[in-house]
């Protein structure tokens, strides 16, 4: 049999402990976001029980919209209201009505014109929390704004009333040379606080690291890890 979710996570808490006491950091300020993609609403509502049990607040990370329309009132119909679904994968334009059914936050905007348009589509009254991914490995596969135009973007993204600017997200370089995923992780940080200095005061979070790369996030100032190979095993091919 193998290990349940409620193991898995307990050891990635401790992980995280470890990593955050040797950076230095208090463990209170790193969180863990679960990566949920391709997993079951059982396995999901298992994980959020394991979260909630330790005090913790449960965060899912969804890369598909359609798969948060699944899992977001599946938990509930399973008696759960205490999540926070966000969404981690690349947002089209057509999908934004529905993300914005089924996610409190979106953390992959990249572009100004997407940001204007999920900030159109808010329901007045509503604000948004969301995040600007930005793609320090500069890779070409991977989504997010270049380095360079990050601090433009989120200034402007911090002007439209509908969406709050709560951090930034990144995936660290997909290498072995840790030198390379820490430097990429250590520009997120460098990005967020000339973000700060130059006034945009919540724009706090540093969302990094995954199942691979987590501790040197952390070492680097993550306030949020995203897991999911760690938490709930070798992923089901999508
Ligand atoms: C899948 C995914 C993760 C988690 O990856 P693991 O290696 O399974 O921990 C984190 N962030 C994003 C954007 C992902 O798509």
């Amino acid at each position: 049999m193998s290990e349940s979710i409620d193991c898995r996570i307990d050891r990635i808490l401790e992980q995280i402990h470890t990593s955050a006491q040797q950076a230095g950091r208090d463990q209170a300020d790193v969180q863990l976001e679960l990566a949920v993609k391709t997993r079951t609403v059982n396995e999901i509502a298992q994980a959020v029980h394991a979260l909630n049990a330790r005090g913790q607040r449960a965060i899912l990370g969804q890369n598909r919209v359609q798969e948060a329309q699944v899992s977001t009132p599946g938990l509930r119909d399973l008696g759960i209201a205490d999540f926070y679904p966000t969404l981690i994968g690349p947002l089209q334009k057509n999908k934004i009505n529905h993300a914005l059914r089924v996610v409190e936050e979106i953390e992959t905007l990249d572009t100004l014109k997407l940001a204007q348009a999920v900030a159109k589509r808010v329901e007045p009254g509503r604000v948004l929390n969301v995040m600007m991914q930005v793609n320090t490995a500069r890779e070409d596969t991977k989504s997010g704004v270049d380095p360079e135009h990050a601090l433009e973007l989120a200034g402007a993204i911090s002007e439209l009333p509908a969406l709050h600017l709560v951090g930034f997200m990144t995936i660290g370089a997909h290498t072995d040379d840790e030198t390379l995923v820490r430097r990429s992780f250590a520009q997120l940080r460098q990005i967020r606080d000339a973000a700060v200095q130059q006034g945009l005061a919540d724009a706090t979070e540093l969302s990094m690291g995954m199942s691979g790369d987590f501790p040197l996030a952390i070492a680097e100032g993550a306030t949020r890890v995203r897991i999911g190979s760690m938490a709930f095993g070798p992923r089901r091919v999508a």
